[in-house]
C-alpha cells in the first residue's frame, strides 16, 4: 500500500497511519480482509479448512523525503519515519503483546489486561478480584 494513496484518499488518515503505525496497520489489515472477503470467492469444498484470508497482511510503501538519523529525536517514538542506509545487522523480531489475560491459581478467576503501545509495559496485580 503507498502512503501516498491514502493521503490522496483522506489526509487525515495518512497522518494518523504515520503518528501510529502500530495501531493503524492492525485497522489497515482488519479493512484489507474486509475488503478481500467482499471481493474473493473462496472454492468450494474450502469450508472447514483453515481460511486464507486471516492470514493478510499490508506492506507500506512511501516515497517521502527521508530523514537522517541526526534528525531523529524522542518525538520520532512510535512513529512511521523514513531512513535511507545499508542494513548491517537485524535481529530477530521480538514479540509484544497488546493484552494479557491472567488466571487466579486459587479460583481459576480470568482477567484480561491491555498493554500499552510502544514502549509501555504493564504490571501485574497482586491481589485477586474474584
Ligand atoms: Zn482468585
Amino acid at each position: 500500500m503507498e502512503l501516498s494513496h491514502i493521503q490522496a484518499f483522506d489526509e487525515q488518515l495518512a497522518t494518523q497511519v504515520q503518528r501510529r503505525p502500530a495501531e493503524m496497520m492492525i485497522m489497515l489489515e482488519q479493512a484489507v480482509r474486509l475488503l478481500a472477503r467482499a471481493i474473493c470467492v473462496l472454492p468450494t469444498g474450502s469450508e472447514g479448512l483453515v481460511d486464507p484470508l486471516l492470514d493478510l497482511q499490508v506492506q507500506l510503501n512511501s516515497s517521502t523525503i527521508p530523514m537522517t538519523i541526526r534528525e531523529l529525536d524522542s518525538h520520532q517514538i512510535g512513529r512511521l519515519v523514513r531512513i535511507p542506509g545499508i542494513v548491517v545487522s537485524a535481529s530477530s523480531v521480538i514479540a509484544r503483546p497488546t493484552s494479557v489475560t491472567i488466571v487466579c491459581r486459587g479460583c481459576r478467576t480470568e482477567r484480561q489486561i491491555p498493554v500499552p503501545h510502544g514502549f509501555g509495559s504493564t504490571s501485574l496485580p497482586r491481589n485477586c478480584p474474584g
